[in-house]
């Protein structure tokens, strides 16, 4: 069945949804985006994504479009339009379309786009088996903070990872992982959770902040520093976080098995509060 696509204030049957071809994000990936998960007909911590799409956007000096109320409604009404019960909304923003030039006028409008996919979240396989990563070089900007539509190097990322036969890859810089293709590396060593601080290099994740707090909240303690792909696969158990992959063991870096093999204990823990939370209260704590 066709989905309902939103573009600048209109919805249409996905078939006929367009944009133009003038549009910056088109030609210079010139625009910010936001994936937000639904699990039991639920948007999973909205507020937080909001604020996240208002600092992007701010970063580029792109005027935001609407304010919180009027994105949660969109949001509300896509998901409502496609009967979407589990997966995600995605939303992107773009500065605008005008003639081709690499400086912009500051009049543009700009772009708006969401469309729904629906998917199932909570039965992922890969929660079971873990996931196994291959690392390779990070040569993206240095504003990593900001959520940009410039995907190419990261989309580059996963197919090298499947070449190697690896599920995903993670990125190193100057010896030290930074984030994954789309999700945000933790290691567990001696019951710490070990990931890096937030700055420019690495995108500040909302399923990150959720499971620092719940951690935190469980007692569980948590270090906010680099760490090297040799300690990582010296870790007692590995994971990775995403708005759509949650909590997701990590079973293997560069073919090296991390703990036993398998998604480890606390893990498995963290995953489980996570959905619970997501499920009982949208997140946010
Ligand atoms: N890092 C990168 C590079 C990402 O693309 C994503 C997913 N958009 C994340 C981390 C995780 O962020 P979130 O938990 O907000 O999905």
């Amino acid at each position: 069945m066709s989905r309902t696509v939103y573009v600048n204030g209109n919805w249409y049957p996905e078939e006929d949804a367009r944009v133009s071809v003038f549009d910056r994000g088109f030609l210079m990936a010139d625009g910010v985006y936001e994936v937000t998960s639904v699990l039991d007909s639920g948007l999973i911590d909205f507020q937080r994504h909001c604020k996240r799409l208002a600092r992007s956007l701010s970063e580029l000096d792109i005027p935001n479009p609407h304010t919180m109320e009027e994105w949660t409604a969109l949001h509300e009404e896509i998901r409502r339009r496609n009967g979407l019960t589990e997966g995600l909304i995605y939303l992107q923003v773009t500065r605008g379309a005008e003639d081709r030039d690499f400086a912009w006028s500051d009049d543009l409008v700009p772009t708006v786009v969401l469309f729904t996919q629906a998917k199932g979240l909570l039965d992922n396989p890969a929660a079971q088996r873990g996931l196994t990563i291959k690392t390779i070089d990070d040569l993206r900007w240095l504003r990593r903070d900001i959520k940009t539509v410039q995907l190419l190097y990261p989309s580059m990322g996963k197919m090298m990872a499947r070449q190697a036969g690896a599920d995903d890859a993670w990125m190193v810089e100057e010896g030290l992982v930074t984030e994954g293709t789309s999700n945000n590396a933790y290691i567990i060593k001696s019951e710490k959770i070990i990931t890096r601080q937030l700055s420019p290099r690495i995108l500040p994740g909302i399923t990150r902040l959720a499971v620092l707090a719940l951690a935190d909240e469980t007692g569980m303690s948590v270090e906010e520093r680099p760490f090297s792909v040799a300690e990582a696969q010296a870790a007692d158990e590995a994971f990775l976080t995403s708005a759509t992959a949650f909590v997701m063991p990590v079973v293997e870096i560069d073919g090296v098995k991390i703990g036993s093999g398998t998604p480890g204990p606390l893990v498995n823990r963290l995953r489980a509060l996570y959905i619970e939370r997501a499920r009982q209260h949208g997140v946010e704590s």
